[in-house]
Formats: C-alpha cells, structure tokens, sequence
C-alpha cells in the first residue's frame, strides 16, 4: 500500500483578519510538516504583535458595529446554525488538514470534525437562552434586574492535538454570547484554523467576527497582553497557562485555562477486566497518548497486578503503528520533534529512576519518517518518580500497585494536577464514593474518555481554571450587569449610603 502524503507539494495559506486573507507585517512566514512523512506542505504567515493588533482592532470593530450590536439572540444562533452545515460539507477537508499538521489518526480527527455542527448547533441553540434575572430588593421604590452581557474581543489560544474542537470550544460558545474573536491557533496546526475561519465567512459570518492570526508564542502573549482583548480562553501545557493566567492578571480579564494532566485510572479486584484493559489503552495509546485527559497513572490492585499488566502488556503489544490514513493503524507518529524528544527523555528519566520498562522504549525508526514511538509500560512505578508526577503527553504508562480503597485515593489525589480520572469496579458503592473524592474535573467509571458537548469539562488544581463544554461554557463569555430603576421619583438622601 502507498503511503499517504500532503496534497499538490506547497501551499500557501493567508491569516483571516476582518474577512481577508492576509500576509504578516513581517512578511515572514513559517511551514508546516506532515509528521508521518516529514514534508513540508503549507506556508503560513508568522504572524506578530502588529498582526494581533490588526485582529483585535478588527474584532473590536465588528463588536461595536451598528449590525452586531442590534442583532437579535437568534439571529445569533442562526450564525452559528449556517456554519453547522457549512462544516458538513467539508468534513473530509478539514480532517486531512489537522492529520497532515499533527500526524494523528486520520479516522480520529474525521470523527472530531463530524462532531463540530453538533456543536454549533447546541451553543445556537442556547443564543436565545440567556437570561437575567429580576431580584427582589427591600425598596419599594426601586426595580433591578441583572443583564447579562458578553465581555466584547474575547482571545483564544489552542493546542495541537485537537485543533478545531479545542478551537470550537471556545468560539462557540463566545460567539452565541455576543462576542467577537481572535483566534492564534498552535504553531503545529495553523492551516484548519484558516481555513475555517474562510468557511466562517462562507456561512455569512460578518468581517472580524473570528479572526485568525498564525504565529507562535509571541503571537499568543501578545494577544493576552492586548488591553482591548476583555476575556481570555487558554488551552495549553501548564507553564504557559501561568504565563497566560499572569498576562491576564496584568489586563484584569477572566481567563479560562484548559491545562494538562497526569489523570490516575484505577483498577479494583472486583472489574470487568478485558473491558479495564481496553479502557487503560484508550486512556493512554488512544492519540499516541497526546491527549490532557491521558490515563497516564494506572494503579493495580495487588491482587490483580501481575495478571493484569501480562494481558494489557499483550494487548499493548498487538498495537499497529503506522500511515495515520490506514484503518488498520493504531499508533500514529508523534506530532513533532520536540514532543517526541520529551517523550524519549521521560523514558530516560524512568529508566534512571528505577522504573520496570515491560515494553516499549525505544524509538521505531524502522518506520516511516522519524517520529514513531511505540506504546511503552513502565511497572515498578513509586509515586515519587517523575514518570508518575509530570506530564509525558505520549504514548507512556506508568503502572503502580495498590493494597486498598483508602490508600489508593490519598495516592491518586496526591498530585498538582486534577483534570480526569478513571475507575473500574462493579461495585457501585464503591465508584460512588470514588467518584466524589477523586479530585479531578471529570471522573470516568467503567469508561475513559467519554466527552459530549453538554457535559462542562475543566480541570481542578493546575489543570485549570474555568469550564468548556455544556450550558455552563457560556457563563465563561458573559458578564453580569445590574441595573436600578427607581419608580417613586424618591431619589433619597444623598448623604447615606442607600
Ligand atoms: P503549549 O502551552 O506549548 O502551547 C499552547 C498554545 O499557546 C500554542 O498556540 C502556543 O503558540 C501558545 N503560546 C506559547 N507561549 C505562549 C505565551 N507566552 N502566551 C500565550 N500563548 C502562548 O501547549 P501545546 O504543546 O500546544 O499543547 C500541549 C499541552 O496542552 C499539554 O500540556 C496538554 O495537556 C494541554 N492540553 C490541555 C487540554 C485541556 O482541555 N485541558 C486539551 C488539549 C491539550
């Protein structure tokens, strides 16, 4: 079979800045390489601090305009309803340009884009659903009510890993609010953001209502430093979360921070085991482990440790690497060379640290281009290593060993981190009280991974601040005002304070 390569050699893309496709000041551009092959095949504006500028002034504009600011609520969600079926007719389009940028399964990114109308259409459908309140107040001469109202240029930084979705979670939302956005998609993966910010525009989305800006960190700091962008949405690793948490700080914006994980899936006597297995490998090979809500912390309970680790050692190993367009891959390459350095040193790290490598651990240069990592299981793991405190954001298991219910959570709780966790048993008194103590934003029992647009999604700890997903996203781009209303032509003595 042949390999799968970028289409027609090199493209170039422009950025999308108040509905024009448009070069960086600079000039400057960078490339985009399709991990599986190692070809270049897009050329991207290096966009700045000018270009942010340009962006933001643009999406101010369009905020404050006349058209934006008499648009009805549904008229909104009717914008966010036209790029649903927009987005239906290039499903196919949009998901070979994310595998092509990340190198991650064809099939995985195809089923991400299919689920994107979903998504506009529920956020649409909730444009019109935002209310105020009447409040009672102990004045009979006075009226209030609360408004609640979106913040204006709203600045979205994504990772590589799920381009558009990371991207959609964010600018649905924001949009059905009321607001406009500047969107600096990562490095890794710029050319879906543009081209969805074109089909945007194809769906009759207004000039600067979603910008796009290509460029790298200084792009995104300069973005979060804007005084003009009012609220802040982050997906990213956790130091430039603080960056970006810092920045805001600096311009007083709320800021929701999607940050990373070392989420624990924990395996108790009583499981359904070949069901624990499959759920352990889509925690951590699913996406060459480069997902935030990787199970990347297995405890085993004694009792079942050895067993378990030989069937998902012999699992782990029947796992295909491979072209990421072939229904037969299971474990695409690493999406680019720092991450797979990262990934070659952590397992370094374990190795030095004492941990039990079971399988994997060394590079398949064997394959295709240079950016294979086979799935890799550490046993032996302490929770003071590294490998169990510190994100790897790849294909690495650490697998520790339990004694009981009690130790167990102390264990898994004893972490910076608290993005997700996993459960298996067939008790239900016991997933219970697991899933209440667990401190973690989402906790799976008998599953791993399940995501829906109407469940909110956030990490607790340094995994972050805020919540995407779900009718609760929408707070995230809303600000409440309060309004008074006096109705008795007594304004009151001035001189105290009601
Ligand atoms: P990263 O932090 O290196 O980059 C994320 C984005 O921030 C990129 O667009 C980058 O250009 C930009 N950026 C870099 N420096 C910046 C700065 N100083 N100011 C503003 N923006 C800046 O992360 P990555 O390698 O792209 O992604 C991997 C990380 O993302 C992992 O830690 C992973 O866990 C996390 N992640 C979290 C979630 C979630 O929902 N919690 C989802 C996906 C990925």
């Amino acid at each position: 079979m042949s390999r799968s390569t970028p289409p027609d050699g090199m493209r170039d893309f422009g950025m999308v800045i108040d509905g024009t496709t448009v070069d960086a000041h600079s000039g400057d551009t960078f490339t985009v390489t399709y991990p599986y092959t190692g070809e270049p095949w897009a050329r991207v504006p290096h966009g700045t601090s000018a270009d942010v500028s340009d962006a933001v002034a643009a999406a101010h504009r369009r905020f404050t305009s006349e058209s934006w600011q008499s648009m009805t609520p549904t008229e909104r969600g009717e914008l966010l309803f036209e790029l649903a079926d927009v987005i239906e007719d290039h499903i196919e389009e949009l998901a070979r340009l994310e595998t092509f940028a990340n190198g991650k399964l064809f099939r995985a990114m195809r089923s991400q884009m299919e689920a994107l109308p979903d998504w506009y259409r529920y956020y649409g459908g909730l444009a019109d659903k935002i209310s105020g309140k009447t409040l009672p107040v102990d004045m009979p001469n006075m009226f209030n009510y609360t408004l609640r109202e979106p913040y204006g240029v709203v600045g979205a930084i994504t990772a590589w890993n799920s381009p558009l979705m990371l991207a959609t979670y964010k600018i649905a939302p924001a949009i059905a609010a009321g607001n406009t956005v500047v969107l600096k998609p990562s490095e890794i993966t710029p050319v879906s953001a543009i081209r969805f910010a074109e089909l945007a525009l194809e769906a009759g989305w207004p000039s600067g209502a979603l910008n796009v800006v290509t460029g790298f960190g200084e792009a995104g700091a300069a973005l979060t430093d804007h005084e003009s962008v009012r609220k802040v949405a982050f997906t990213g690793g956790l130091e430039t979360g603080r960056q970006v948490g810092k920045s805001a700080g600096e311009t007083i914006s709320p800021v929701t921070l999607e940050l990373g994980g070392k989420s624990p899936n924990i395996v108790f006597p009583d499981a359904e085991i070949e069901n624990a297995i499959t759920g352990v490998i889509k925690g951590i090979f699913a996406a060459t482990g480069q997902t935030c809500i990787a199970g990347s912390r297995l405890y085993l309970h004694e009792s079942i440790h050895d067993a378990f680790l030989e069937r998902l050692t012999r699992r782990t190993e029947a796992l295909q690497l491979g072209d990421p367009f072939s229904d037969s891959t299971h474990i695409a390459p690493i999406a680019c060379q720092q991450q797979f350095e990262k990934v070659e040193e952590y397992v370094d790290i374990a190795r030095s640290e004492g941990a039990r490598l079971v399988t994997g651990g060394e590079p398949r240069e064997d394959l295709s281009g240079e950016l294979f990592y086979p799935p890799t299981v550490f046993a032996d793991v302490t929770d003071d290593m590294r490998i169990a405190r510190e994100e790897v954001f790849g294909p690495v298991l650490s697998v520790l060993s339990f004694e009981s219910e009690s130790a167990v959570l102390e264990r898994a709780n004893d972490s910076r981190y608290g993005l997700a966790a996993g459960v298996w048993t067939s008790d239900l008194r016991l997933a219970h009280r697991m899933a209440d103590r667990l401190e973690a934003g989402v906790v799976w029992v008998n599953t791993y991974r399940q995501s829906s647009y109407t469940t909110p999604f956030g990490g607790h700890k340094q995994s972050g601040v805020g919540v995407e997903k779900g009718i609760e996203a929408i707070d995230e781009y809303l600000q409440t005002k309060s309004v008074w209303i006096e109705t008795e032509g007594e304004v009151g003595d001035p001189f105290t304070l009601v």
